[in-house]
């Protein structure tokens, strides 16, 4: 509302009688009030709703008329007659058009000269203009769309996203097949990225996003890049990696129809570099034997599905490295819990309560050892014994080592499953099949300072004696048995066991 100065009553009550023809002269020299200031900085600048202006307030201005044109020089017709504060936003624009723009202040005075022409709606008041602004332009134009990144979403799909366009209403996201093609209005998006289903996978899609503005009606469009991109087939995940055969690792993997092959990758460190192992030309064949693998190895596995585009295998995405251990026999750094799962199957009941029930999974081998005859001449000699059936291949393999060592370690007893009670009244790893004594009267067993069982441990003087690191403690050591001479508490040089007591 307009705030009637109280020196203006006087002058309204004459010009309601219609004296004010009559006393022209005496309210304008009454009147001291100068016309409001020249409207100073006035600014023109792009908003979302189109092209906004501000300026400074001018004191005592009672509202300001806002002018514009379409050229410097040319006519500044009138677009806003009454404004009370000192900014408005012109949405009447056209896309792309320079606009100049003027504002002049007014004050508003009783209407004492009614022969004076106006257009005011009240034919009371008469506006006081101040001089008019400086003129300031603006055209509304939109920056270019900077698409940043164009990357696999999910099977057959693609994520655009870009950088945001100042003063933007939406964006047109436009697909081609070819860079330089027609490009097809596949969306209308108000945010700044877009996912594009039930694309054919592994080849490119080009994508420009148009950014858009609608003023009366008509869309105005800035610019964009193109940028390229393509659905890559998804991850392979690797089902599992089982040691089949002594050097032999079987990856196995789940079937993508959409792949024309596989390859499968392989390191030793999880960070890579990996190398490809294997290319297989086919959707169906989902497991590879890796082969010639290092015993007691930690490898790490990827496999990658890939599809034939214009002749290039394109890869699919690469899943995180599955890590395996070629650990077809027991080995060194082998934790408890592997060696739990490969006599027991489990983590869980890691013991048999019954002769019985330990009997039955105990097997008889026999493996190959050197004798020493009465002349002192080494022969070989073939020994039974009887662990538990899921290390007997390994106990067998240890065995074969030692008889190829250069020492042709010589043995009279080998001793295995024996349900029997320890010296200590626990029960031995012997009653499970996993531990194995040889040679008990040259490599006794001593527990503070008593001999507990066997006779000696000379390992220089004697040749029944194991040696520190000599071929056996070696053997067992690389197929993940403890040796009882690298106890603590007691020692018992005979004595190797896979779970270490
Ligand atoms: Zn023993």
């Amino acid at each position: 509302m307009i705030k009637l100065k109280k020196r203006l009553l006087l002058p309204i009550i004459f010009a309601l009688a219609g004296l004010a023809v009559a006393l022209p002269g005496a309210v304008a020299t009454d009147d001291p009030d100068p016309p409001p200031a020249m409207v100073e900085n006035l600014e023109a600048f792009l908003s979302p709703g189109g092209i906004a202006l501000t300026w400074d307030t001018v004191s005592g201005a009672d509202g300001y008329e806002v002018f514009r044109s379409r050229s410097l020089s040319g006519d500044f017709e009138l677009l806003e007659p009454e404004l009370m504060g000192a900014e408005y936003t012109d949405s009447a624009i056209e896309y792309g058009i320079r606009y100049f723009y003027k504002v002049r202040a007014y004050r508003l005075e009783a209407n004492i000269v009614p022969e004076e022409p106006h257009d005011l709606p009240s034919d009371i008041f008469v506006r006081v203009y101040g001089d008019e602004s400086e003129p300031a332009d603006a055209v509304f134009t939109l920056g270019n769309t900077k698409i940043t990144s164009i990357v696999t979403a999910k099977h057959r799909a693609l994520t655009v996203t870009w950088d945001p366009v100042d003063n933007v209403h939406f964006y047109e996201v436009t697909r081609s097949d070819t860079q330089n093609g027609t490009y097809k209005k596949i969306s209308t998006v108000q945010g700044t990225s877009f996912i594009n289903e039930k694309l054919t996978t592994s080849v490119y899609y080009f994508y420009r996003v148009i950014p858009c503005v609608e003023f009366q009606g008509k869309i105005g469009r800035g610019g964009t890049n193109t940028l390229r991109g393509r659905a890559l087939l998804e991850e392979i995940d690797i089902s599992s990696i089982k040691a089949v055969k002594p050097k032999i690792l079987e990856i196995k993997w789940k079937r993508n129809k959409y792949a024309d092959g596989y390859r499968v990758y392989r390191s030793t460190k999880a960070k890579g570099p990996f190398k490809r192992i294997s290319t297989i030309k086919n959707n169906k064949t989902t497991s590879f034997k890796a082969k010639k693998q290092k015993h007691g190895k930690l490898y790490y596995y990827i496999v990658r599905a890939y599809k034939t585009v214009n002749s290039t295998r394109v890869l699919g995405l690469s899943a995180h490295p599955r890590d395996a251990w070629m650990d077809y026999y027991g080995h060194r750094n082998e934790t408890l819990a592997r060696k739990q799962r490969r006599v027991f199957k489990s983590t869980k009941n890691t013991w048999y309560s019954t002769r019985s029930s330990s009997w039955r999974n105990m097997k008889r081998i026999t493996v190959k050892v050197w004798s020493i005859d009465k002349k002192g001449r080494k022969y070989t000699r073939r020994v039974g014994v009887t662990v538990h059936k899921k290390l007997a291949k390994t106990v067998s393999k240890i065995f074969l080592e030692i008889y190829n060592g250069k020492e042709k370690f010589p043995m009279h007893t080998v001793w295995g499953y024996n349900w029997r009670t320890t010296s200590t009244g626990g029960r031995s790893e012997h009653s499970i099949g996993t531990a194995i004594d040889i040679n008990p009267r040259e490599n006794y067993m001593i527990r503070n300072g008593k001999i507990v069982a066997g006779s000696f441990w000379r390992p220089t003087k004697n040749r029944y004696s194991i040696k520190r690191n000599g071929d056996v403690v070696r053997a067992f050591r690389k197929y993940g048995f403890v040796w009882g001479g690298d106890w603590v508490t007691a020692k018992d040089y005979m004595h190797f066991s896979y779970f270490g007591r």
